[in-house]
């Protein structure tokens, strides 16, 4: 899932991939809230200008998200757009700074690199990770508060079951245990 920059020196190149969920699974197998349902597909335009690199398209696939109310996984489709632009790492190791042939002569004007910048991404040893960039959409597409429908009716506090599939009499009748203690409590004073 990787994108080699070595074969590519400048100009446009076009990423148009298609990824099963499998490849996925290892990488989100314990610490993700999702799984990939359906293959990813990728397709990315890529303009390599020096060292920069912007890579603008979209990724499309389904997601399985678990409902935060009766815990069944659910759809969640994906399509998402990409807009990136990368830049080589610095690394103190790397060979000094890029030298600046063109000072202040890049195209947008754009010379300084702020980490924190909307889009901005970093490369090193002359690859790019696609998968991460799709990690990333997949993460940002995510519901805050997953649920599975609108309406969803959660799991029965008492006997557990998926209220959504099944109705069950203990919801109505439930009474706190401990309210029917002091119930009886009450009546027998009253009884006195
Ligand atoms: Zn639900
Ligand atoms: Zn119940």
């Amino acid at each position: 899932m990787r994108f080699d920059l070595s074969r590519f020196k400048s100009g446009t190149d076009r990423i148009d991939r298609t990824y099963e969920p499998g490849v996925f699974a290892s990488a989100t197998a314990d610490t993700d809230d999702f799984r990939v349902a359906e293959p990813v597909h990728l397709t990315l335009d890529v303009k390599k200008n020096g060292n920069r690199v912007a890579m603008t398209g979209r990724v499309t696939t389904v997601l399985e998200v678990a409902c935060s109310r009766c815990l069944e996984p659910y759809r969640v489709p994906v399509d998402a757009r990409v807009d990136l632009t990368f830049y080589p790492a610095t690394d103190p190791l790397a060979t000094a700074k890029p030298a600046r042939t063109s000072p202040k002569g890049d195209d947008d004007g754009g010379d300084e690199v702020k980490e924190d910048d909307l889009g901005v991404s970093f490369y090193s040893d002359d690859f790019i990770d696609l998968g991460q960039i799709m990690r990333e959409q997949f993460y940002l597409a995510l519901p805050m508060k997953p649920l599975c429908a609108d309406d969803c009716k959660g799991l029965c506090p008492v006997c557990g079951i998926n209220r959504n599939r099944e109705a069950c009499s203990c919801a109505s009748t439930w009474v706190d245990p401990r309210f029917d203690a002091l119930r009886k409590l009450t009546k027998n004073d009253l009884g006195k």
